[in-house]
């Protein structure tokens, strides 16, 4: 559960807008933001430690105001929303960006934005390094593998590709027998938000005929998000490092084989590797 804090009026001159003069002469914006927490614990102790201090965050959102001036209010609302983000104990942030004074032919009293994200929704400040398992066990899968590869490249950038590993199908007791995986790790770099990212892997499974049947049934092809950079989360969308990637021998070893120094929930990822290994019924590194 999540309670909200409002700040509200958050006021300072600063240079943001497409026009010379709004970069020259600068003008009022009005910043208000409702951040996110459980309040409880707070409550509980009576205790600043506990608690996040408003102030600190106002004086967040100022600094962040009065930075590098931005084109659009959508960009700067996004850079609000990340700096509160920053505070590990908010859970999402609602930013309205007030330009009253934007320059417009017509009478208004203001223009308004108002944004709200999560880790998951946020723009990345930068690209984020992101970690991608490929699988399937329907079809010409190493084909699939490398059109799905070539589909995510339009996107994203592709900065390693894993070796090609084969292993037995996981299935559910009592369920027919399927044909092996066919499984690969790619590592990427992506200004995409997390969601973003999730429903563009799911666009390109659709694109290769992915069917959601029953869960661990037949498919042509599997993307998964197994790291997005260090995050962190757990929800009904998302789970963040994926909750198979420190078990599954077909993410390890194809991940250790990408980039030999990684690490998952504290763990390097070429030593999980080497353990699961045995699960392994083929492995081809030159496969693309
Ligand atoms: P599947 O394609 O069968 O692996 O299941 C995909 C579903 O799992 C999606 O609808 C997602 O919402 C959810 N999911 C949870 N965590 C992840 C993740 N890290 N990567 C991809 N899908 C995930």
């Amino acid at each position: 559960m999540s309670d909200t804090v409002w700040l509200s009026g958050i006021t300072a001159h600063a240079r943001h807008g497409v026009f010379d003069f709004e970069r020259e002469n600068g003008q009022e914006f009005t910043i208000d933001v409702g951040y996110e927490y459980d309040t409880r614990a707070a409550a509980r102790t009576d205790s600043i430690d506990v608690a996040i201090s408003y102030a600190d965050v106002a004086a967040t959102v100022h600094e962040a105001l009065i930075a590098e001036p931005v084109y659009l209010i959508e960009t700067l609302a996004e850079q609000l929303a990340r700096a509160v983000l920053a505070y590990p104990k908010v859970d999402a942030v609602t930013v309205v960006v007030h330009k009253p004074h934007a320059p417009m032919a017509v009478p208004f009293s203001d223009v308004t934005l108002t944004i709200r994200r999560t880790r998951l929704t946020l723009v990345p400040g930068e690209p984020v390094r992101c970690v991608l398992a490929l699988g399937g066990n329907l079809g010409d899968v190493p084909g699939t593998l490398r059109a799905a590869i070539g589909d995510l490249s339009e996107r994203v950038e592709v900065i390693a590709v894993g070796p090609l590993v084969r292993t037995s199908a996981m299935t559910i007791p009592g369920s027919p027998a399927q044909d092996d995986y066919w499984n690969t790790v790619l590592v990427i770099e992506t200004d995409l938000a997390a969601t973003e990212l999730l429903a563009f892997c799911q666009q390109v499974e659709l694109a290769h005929g992915r069917e959601r049947h029953e869960r661990w049934g037949a498919r042509t092809l599997d993307v998964d998000i197994v790291a997005y950079g260090e995050l962190e989360v757990e929800t009904p969308e998302l789970t963040l490092p994926h909750a198979g990637a420190t078990e599954r021998p077909f993410v390890l070893v194809p991940w250790a084989g990408a980039d030999p120094e990684a690490r998952v929930r504290g763990l390097a990822v070429s030593e999980l590797a080497a353990a699961a290994r045995g699960e392994i019924l083929e492995e081809r590194g030159k496969w693309l």
